[in-house]
């Protein structure tokens, strides 16, 4: 990246809970490198899973952040209204006959799984996808559209390393680029946004670093440029297990209503000016 470009981070929750003090951290840590490299906070809600996203979540995310002091420059951006332009890519990958269509049920799924217990397993902890309807013909897929069976895209992850076999994305198999009710999945909607909004600097949990290897590789094959990552600590509970979202007491709504304030949040997370001051050096070092 050029130095004189603006550096460009984004907080990218999904709305299908409250927002956890992990969620705190990590908007936290955007927002300051923005704001300390002179570059631009966004925020985007990440709302495909349309059956477990509200948009009562969402609204509530969005006033803890600014309860936390946090302002984003460009309203938040949603993608639940941007399903047709994953459409648009999903042909694109058609088209090049890198993704195909995969009519097998979930229950197929678990049962295959069942029957093979020892079965590899994508860093999500889901089956690798067996691969059956990976040779098809298009006859036999043209078919199975016609009648109407749903079907979900799968990245043909050995087509999709041929030509990039530098990749470390094995490791997820076919993987679902969209799904049977929507157009699209978290890697490939993650993927094009990003792009979409000219993202630099991509900040977000070590649990998501596997998923980033594959994110590198559709930035790949799409041809989009590929922002600088970090994958931060996770903020954990006290009996050290990653903070989930079902873990209410530790929503920033039930802290904030129980009178906890902004710097309280900041002393549970254990935030430290450092961390951010790292990172920045970090950048500055590979740059030279
Ligand atoms: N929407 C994802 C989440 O809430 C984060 C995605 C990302 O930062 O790339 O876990």
């Amino acid at each position: 990246m050029s130095s004189n470009s603006v550096n460009i981070f984004r907080f990218a929750p999904s709305p299908n809970g409250a927002m956890h003090l992990g969620h705190a951290y990590s908007a936290l840590l955007n927002y300051e490198l923005a704001k300390q490299t002179g570059g631009k906070f966004l925020v985007r809600i990440e709302d495909i899973d349309q059956e477990r996203c509200t948009p009562q979540n969402e609204t509530r995310m969005l006033e803890d952040l600014l309860w936390l002091g946090l302002e984003w420059e460009e309203p938040p951006t949603r993608q639940s209204t941007r399903f047709d332009c994953y459409k648009h890519t999903l042909r694109s990958l058609e088209k090049r006959g890198l993704i195909y269509p995969s009519f097998m049920s979930r229950a197929d799924v678990k049962a295959f799984g069942k029957a093979n217990p020892d079965w590899l397993r994508d860093p999500d902890g889901a089956l690798i996808y067996p691969g059956q309807e990976r040779d098809w013909s298009e006859a036999q897929r043209q078919a199975e559209l016609k009648k109407g069976t749903p079907a979900n895209w799968r990245l043909d992850m050995c087509k999709a390393l041929a030509d990039l076999p530098i990749s470390n994305a094995e490791a997820w198999g076919d993987v679902v680029l969209a799904r049977k009710d929507t157009p699209t999945s978290y890697h490939l909607a993650v993927v094009v946004d990003d792009a979409a909004q000219h993202v630099t600097h991509i900040v977000r949990g070590m649990d998501i670093k596997p998923a980033t290897e594959l994110h590198k590789l559709l930035q790949k094959l799409l041809e989009l440029p590929e922002p600088t990552y970090v994958h931060h600590r996770l903020v954990l509970d006290n009996d050290g297990k990653k903070l989930s979202k079902s873990r209410q007491s530790l929503s920033i709504a039930a802290l904030r209503s129980e009178g906890y304030t902004p710097q309280n949040i900041k002393k549970m997370i254990d935030w430290d000016d450092a961390e951010v001051e790292t990172i920045i050096r970090s950048w500055s070092q590979a740059e030279t």
